[in-house]
């Protein structure tokens, strides 16, 4: 439990037999991604019940994101599921092709307005800006373009238009629909393609909580227009997520960077949760190991204290979903050694607290920080103190402590965050410490003699009820 900063897997049909998923969970996974873009709501469901297998067969917690298509753009399918684009060749974009019959000169495409939207000179990009088109002309459904540079393409890409210039809402019909299919999945987190400000995290929360769904609301950043109401969307969502593929063929893939550390400091600053994705580990998609430069990736992200990194096609489609998960953690826990020994942070030193469990939260962090203390244990029931906690930069582990399953799935998400079943039946003191210590004990989170930090609240069941917290000795 060393490793600090999580990882979230997306399934795809490389990972759909228990014992992969099994051993990816082993190497790493803590949470996965499901994308609505690619199946139907059987392969979903097939899926998700194979991680709650896989997850109870590797003895560990699993939380589950739902991410909604939204309003992307992408081309059909190949008659050979992929085609070869060579630069300076012609390739057609057809609304009218049949949907299944792609080749290397010609696919269907989803959208039928595209003729409409785009002109000759116009550049589009497909697969997050990997292979780029010059469009020549323009006919009836078909949009001709010249290849400027090319790749293997596969089915259902995504294409852009440089620049960007999407006007449709994030919310589409289909996503109304896949709400409703989410909360039947019982998904920890749903995540929201293509926010475009406040009003549409709020929409969706609605519709999941009408739907009968507790999700959290994670809002995909990856559009430009999002860029100018970064803090009211952050502020309206539970998560956000870096989602670097839209984003960098909207704003520029220059900008990406200074973005990313953008997007985590404000989302730190306002106790939300943050990912960061797209392209991290790209090259394992065919090779058995990472390269420098994604490495790299990898490490700064974790230097800019994202709480989880995260795999798309690298684990949904890759020929390594196992190893991959295996390099991405151990990165993780190089870059870490190197990224604590700094100095300690004086994040949210300044700040008003806005309630008790907050204020507790914050007491707990800046003395673990400065006494030698062993473990942090948060006996919670929604764990939101936890999620305070992890917000201050730190190495000491924070055990949630909760008898509830759903915030044991959550809290996967939260760096430095670990979830531990327990049921607090009894909160006397002459009670209540000793299965503390015997469980700590017995999972190896602590030895006898060794200081932790407990923090608690008065009455168990209540939300939001801390109150205290506890430096004790773990005594046997
Ligand atoms: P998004 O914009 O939501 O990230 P995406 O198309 O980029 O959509 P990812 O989930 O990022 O999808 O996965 C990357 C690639 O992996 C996809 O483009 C697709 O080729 C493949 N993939 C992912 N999930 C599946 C799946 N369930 N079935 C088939 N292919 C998949
Ligand atoms: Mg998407
Ligand atoms: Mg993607």
């Amino acid at each position: 439990m060393s490793r600090r900063t999580k990882i979230v897997a997306t399934l795809g049909p490389a990972t759909d037999d228990v014992a992969t998923l099994t051993e990816m969970i082993r190497a790493g996974v803590d949470l996965v991604r499901v994308n609505f873009s690619h199946g139907a709501f059987a392969d979903h469901a097939a899926r998700v019940g194979r991680v709650r297998e896989a997850a109870a067969l590797a003895g560990r917690y699993v939380g589950v994101l739902g991410d909604l298509r939204g309003p992307k753009i992408r081309i059909e399918r190949f008659a050979a599921g992929s085609a070869m684009l060579r630069d300076g060749d012609e390739f057609t974009l057809d609304t009218a092709h049949d949907p299944a019959a792609g080749t290397d000169s010609i696919v269907g495409v989803t959208y039928a307005e595209l003729p409409r939207d785009v002109n000759p000179g116009d550049t589009l990009l497909l697969n997050d800006g990997l292979i780029s088109l010059l469009v020549t002309a323009v006919e009836g459904t078909r949009v001709v373009t010249c290849v400027t540079a090319g790749g293997e393409l596969g089915n259902q890409k995504g294409l852009n238009k440089q620049g960007g210039g999407l006007s449709a809402a994030a919310l589409t019909d289909k996503d109304r629909a896949d709400i409703r299919m989410a909360a039947e999945l019982g998904v920890d987190y749903l995540a929201v393609s293509f926010v475009r400000n406040a009003a549409d995290v709020e929409e969706a929360r609605a519709l999941a909580r009408a739907a009968g769904s507790e999700a959290l609301i994670c809002s995909k950043i990856e559009r430009g227009e999002a860029i100018g109401h970064l803090e009211d969307i952050i502020s309206a969502s539970d998560a956000v997520m870096v989602a670097r593929g839209d984003l960098g063929v909207e704003v520029g893939y220059a900008e990406l960077t200074g973005l990313q550390k953008r997007i985590i400091r404000l989302a730190r600053e306002r106790n939300r949760v943050v990912i960061t994705a797209t392209q991290m580990m790209e090259s394992m998609i065919h090779s058995p190991a990472p390269t420098r430069a994604e490495v790299s990736d990898v490490s700064n992200a974790v230097m800019d204290d994202t709480d989880a990194v995260m795999l798309s096609a690298e684990t949904a489609v890759g020929r390594y979903p196992v190893k991959v998960v295996q390099a991405m953690a151990q990165v993780i826990v190089g870059a870490e050694k190197w990224h604590y020994t700094q100095s300690r942070e004086r994040h949210r030193i300044d700040g008003h607290f806005s309630a008790t469990d907050e204020a507790i939260a914050m007491a707990v962090m800046y003395t673990a920080n400065h006494l030698t203390v062993k473990a942090i244990v948060a006996l919670t029931e929604s764990g939101s103190t936890t999620l305070w906690m992890s917000r201050i930069r730190s190495d000491i582990p924070i055990y949630a402590f909760t008898r509830n399953e759903p915030t044991r799935r959550r809290v996967t998400l939260y760096r430095g965050v670990y979830p531990v079943a327990f049921d607090v039946t009894h909160t006397q003191p002459e009670i209540l410490y000793p299965s503390i210590f015997q469980l700590v004990i017995q999972l190896g989170l602590a030895a006898p003699g060794d200081l932790i930090i407990v923090t608690k609240g008065e009455y168990t069941g209540v939300s939001g009820g801390t109150n205290s917290m506890k430096i004790l000795e773990v005594r046997v």
